[in-house]
């Protein structure tokens, strides 16, 4: 996992702080490995939201000496060894612990979505639908957001390949959604200046009309922010097209077919249909919009699937990363 040490008294913080409170220096963020059971225990009597049984609580520790707690859905003994493998074509479920920065490192891990390529220009499509404050959670959040661009940074993409557009598919002015979300401020500190997709040109392309940026794009990086009830991840795909389309299903499964899109699911906060917010702690990602958005109906319960997600068998997707059972929670019982 990832820490944060004090270069001086070497006292460790497993949560991201400025700088040590004891020495008053910058703190360095440092990662630790090979995470290893340290402590078992199968649980056998069910809770709220624990209610498959049985489980096990287990005790992690890296390489470092840093412990934290997990739940396995499958038996865990002392000195197994958790390893994760990539797999681009799963969706991917990974816990934010303290920083978005780290859950975005290990989703990457998870779906190896950034392309090892010099110059690669990368398109990161917010969701931006209303002019509220971050918290009330209608659109990406402006930390989820500048955590994706450090990502981008850390990994060598230049500043000035990355851009951030989308655009408004409702009464709300992209400008003033921009603005109140935060999201404008949070691309300006990081040098990057926001642009409206619908002032930009778009192409033919399978039928659909899809915007030339996206298109020439070595990577579109779709972030929307799941809700409950709802199909945020399909939804916020298609502000790349020219206009809000009729038939959403085949839009939705003709975008799923571009090689170049990888969606990254905010899902740390989420509203619930009743628009109060509760904290679900997650990341999702994956190629198949459809398929992140049904994993989430998956893990929250939602007693009606979502019209666009109805049909799809969880059965048939394969996850990686932290397993549905090990995060599920329901957002509507309380
Ligand atoms: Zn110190």
């Amino acid at each position: 996992m990832i820490y944060y040490q004090c270069p001086k008294c070497q006292r460790i913080w497993q949560y991201p702080i400025d700088e040590c409170p004891y020495c008053l220096v910058p703190m360095e963020r440092k990662q630790g490995n090979n995470a290893k059971v340290v402590g078992s225990s199968k649980i056998t009597i069910s809770s709220l939201n624990h209610k498959k049984l049985p489980y096990w609580g287990i005790i992690l520790e890296d390489d470092k000496g840093n412990k934290w707690p997990q739940k396995s859905m499958t038996e865990k003994n002392v000195g197994d060894e958790i390893t994760y493998t990539a797999n681009e074509n799963a969706i991917s479920i990974w816990r934010v612990k303290y920083d978005q920065l780290t859950a975005i490192e290990e989703t990457n891990k998870l779906l190896n979505f950034l392309p090892n390529k010099e110059e690669l220009k990368v398109l990161i499509v917010p969701q931006l639908d209303s002019p509220n404050y971050s918290y009330f959670r209608e659109n990406t959040s402006p930390e989820f957001i500048s955590a994706m661009i450090d990502f981008l940074i850390k990994n060598n993409v230049d500043a000035d390949k990355i851009m951030v557009a989308t655009q408004s598919f409702n009464d709300n002015p992209i400008e003033a959604s921009a603005q109140k979300s935060g999201l404008l401020s949070a691309c300006t500190k990081k040098g990057i200046m926001p642009f409206d997709l619908a002032q930009g040109s778009f192409v033919e392309h399978n039928g659909l009309e899809i915007s030339k940026s996206a298109m020439d794009a070595d990577l579109v990086i779709n972030l929307p922010l799941l809700k409950g009830g709802d199909v945020m991840a399909t939804k916020n795909l298609f502000k790349i097209l020219k206009t809000n389309p009729d038939n959403k299903e085949e839009a939705a499964q003709k975008l799923n077919t571009l090689t170049n899109v990888i969606t990254i699911a905010e899902a740390e906060y989420t509203q619930r249909p009743n628009k109060t917010i509760v904290f679900t702690g997650l990341v999702l990602g994956g190629k198949d919009t459809l398929r992140v958005d049904r994993v989430f109906s998956e893990i929250v319960f939602h007693k009606q699937l979502p019209e666009l997600v109805k049909d799809i068998k969880i059965e048939e997707i394969e996850t990686n990363g932290r397993q549905i059972e090990e995060v599920r929670y329901n957002i509507e019982s309380y």
